[in-house]
């Protein structure tokens, strides 16, 4: 169906090539303003010198790499630490002292990219240790992690964690543009708010990881360094949880829990603030709290979860599977906390990239679900239940559509209506429901006679309304003359009773705006052949049409020996048309 012109489309396009043409430029100023600095040169000249290259000085935590026994040989030494989130690292024997924070990888010896790493070179003998300094953790759950060893094995073990956490922020990031998308496209609110429950937490792993100062700070924080790795994971809590809850389909039946959920959001948002604000002596306490909480929400989620599969819900272990492997690193960590400390944040990205992966899929099948299910309905409310053609409702609005077709493309379009003789009489034969088998039947025999362009629909009680796009007078009165037969013959044979119809037929005419009158004289032409005797066919031409005049089209005669042929009645042209035709 055309839609409504649009006014001034020309005026729409001149306004949108106009914010093209500003679009670009602007885009690529922006390119060149945030990327370009961000991946462009290093600082001039490797870097500036340690500002105190004593490293006991930086902080209160030290480590001491030991001499091997005999001294050092000699060989290059390389030194990595990792997960100090704020502050500067410092690593020196000697006097040769190197420094670096993970902040601003500029500042960091280049071979390594996961943690602030140097080689040195102890002279050969020397048995004084190698001491590392940084400032005291913040996040005691993420403790610093000081490896060293063989230059070309610390820097290809600092390369995989690299390499593991890029790949891990890149599916997380993508997965967080897909959401986006799919909101701009579906107009989901579910797709938005995670979407960007996925960006904040790309952007607290990137802080973990130092990616954030990859190559060099792409984000200011200034003060807020501190606090905000602590304060972000409880951002996120409130509203994962509810996501996890609701797909598992327990939002429905435990209530009480998504009531309390949805209260915890703002509760923890709060908490996030207050922790923004708290010193930085607070902070490691704040950030063990913020892992109990974290534990704890997972283990009542998972709690809730399993006694729901328990309970046979399949939906239940999708959503679990999504925090599998968060529990598993707590359940690890509890039974072999160092090689899970040493690697802790692989461990929290690869176990992210899991959940948001994982609940996406379970976003998107939940989606489809609920698509097809209203789908089922839409077919449901547009189809009669006892035979299974469309309803009233559905033929009326497949008649608007074809007669606006047939408008544009100025084809014939018949339209006739078929009226079960004597239905009550039947019902009282055969009781209701052998009068539903009987209108079962003749639903059947007048599908079964049509082409599948034509349409066919129950109006209401024994009455159908039949289309017929590109039929003529003729071809349709023949059509429906057979039909009538059909039903005469087969409707109602097996119930040992003999069931007619009267139909009456018109077409579209030059005057019909629409199908209200159509209908009109298609109902008129039905009473006709009921008026005419029942069991035939009745036309109505439009007025000011060049055809017969209005007149009743009796059967020419089955082989039942029907109703005699009536003067003048249409030749059969339908099935002179060949196999297109209507011709059984
Ligand atoms: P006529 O030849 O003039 O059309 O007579 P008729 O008895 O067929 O017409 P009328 O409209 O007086 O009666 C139609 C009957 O159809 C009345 C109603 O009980 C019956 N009917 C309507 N819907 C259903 C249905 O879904 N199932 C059954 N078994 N009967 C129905
Ligand atoms: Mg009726
Ligand atoms: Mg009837």
């Amino acid at each position: 169906m055309p839609g409504p012109r649009q006014p001034f489309p020309a005026l729409r396009h001149a306004a949108l090539l106009l914010a093209l043409v500003l679009v670009v430029p602007a885009v690529a100023t922006a390119f060149e303003a945030v990327l370009v600095p961000v991946l462009g040169p290093g600082l001039e000249g490797g870097g500036p010198a340690c500002e105190r290259p004593d490293p006991a000085s930086v902080g209160s935590v030290q480590a001491m790499l030991a001499a091997p026994p005999g001294g050092w040989t000699g060989r290059p030494v390389a030194v990595v630490v990792s997960n100090v989130l704020v502050g500067e690292v410092r690593i020196g024997h000697g006097g040769v002292t190197a420094c670096g924070s993970q902040w601003d990888f500029r500042r960091v010896d280049s071979r390594f990219r996961a943690g602030v790493g140097a080689v040195l070179t102890p002279e050969a003998g020397s048995t004084a240790p190698i001491e590392v300094g940084f400032p005291a953790t913040l996040t005691p759950w993420l403790p610093p992690v000081v490896r060293h060893g063989d230059p070309a094995t610390v820097q290809r073990g600092d390369t995989g964690r690299f390499v593991l956490r890029i790949a891990t922020t890149a599916v997380i990031m993508a997965m967080a543009l897909s959401a986006l998308l799919s909101f701009l496209g579906l107009r989901e609110p579910v797709f938005l708010a995670y979407g960007l429950n996925v960006l904040v937490l790309a952007l607290w792993l990137s802080m973990l990881s130092g990616l954030w100062g990859y190559p060099r700070p792409w984000l200011q924080l200034g003060p807020l360094a501190a606090s905000l790795p602590v304060a972000l994971p409880l951002v996120l809590f409130g509203g994962t949880s509810r996501l996890v809850l609701r797909q598992g389909g327990l939002h429905r039946s435990l209530p009480a829990l998504d009531e309390g959920l949805r209260r915890l959001v703002w509760l923890l948002l709060a908490a996030a603030l207050v922790v923004l604000a708290l010193p930085g002596a607070w902070l490691p306490f704040a950030s063990v709290l913020v892992e109990g909480v974290f534990m704890a929400l997972c283990l009542l989620l998972a709690g809730c979860l399993a006694v729901a599969i328990v309970r046979g819900r399949p939906r239940a272990a999708y959503a679990l599977m999504t925090l599998l492997p968060f529990l598993a690193i707590g359940i690890a960590q509890a039974l072999a906390p160092e090689p899970v400390r040493a690697w802790k944040v692989e461990l929290l990205m690869l176990a992210s990239a899991w959940f948001v992966l994982s609940s996406s899929l379970v976003l998107t099948v939940r989606l489809l679900t609920l698509r097809r299910q209203r789908d089922q309905l839409q077919v449901l409310a547009r189809t009669d239940e006892l035979t299974g053609l469309g309803n009233r409702r559905a033929i009326l609005a497949e008649l608007e559509g074809e007669v606006v077709r047939a408008r544009s493309d100025g084809g014939p379009l018949a339209v006739a209506f078929i009226d079960i003789d004597h239905f009550k009489a039947v019902n009282a034969r055969l009781g209701h429901a052998g009068g539903d088998r009987v209108l079962v039947a003749v639903a059947r025999l007048v599908r079964q006679s049509l082409r599948r362009s034509d349409r066919i629909g129950r109006l209401g009680g024994e009455e159908f309304l039949v289309i017929l796009p590109g039929a003529d007078p003729a071809a349709s009165v023949e059509l429906l003359r057979r039909i009538c037969r059909r039903i005469r013959q087969q409707a109602a044979s097996g119930e040992g009773l003999r069931v007619t119809a009267s139909a009456g037929v018109t077409w579209l005419g030059a005057g019909d705006d629409d199908a209200a009158r159509l209908l009109v004289r298609a109902d008129q032409a039905m009473f006709d052949a009921k008026r005419a005797g029942r069991d035939q066919v009745a036309v109505r031409p439009p007025p000011g049409a060049d055809s017969t005049a209005p007149g009743v089209c009796p059967d020419t005669g089955g082989p039942d020996g029907g109703p005699g042929t009536a003067p003048g009645s249409p030749p059969d042209s339908r099935r002179q048309r060949g196999p297109t035709g209507h011709a059984r």
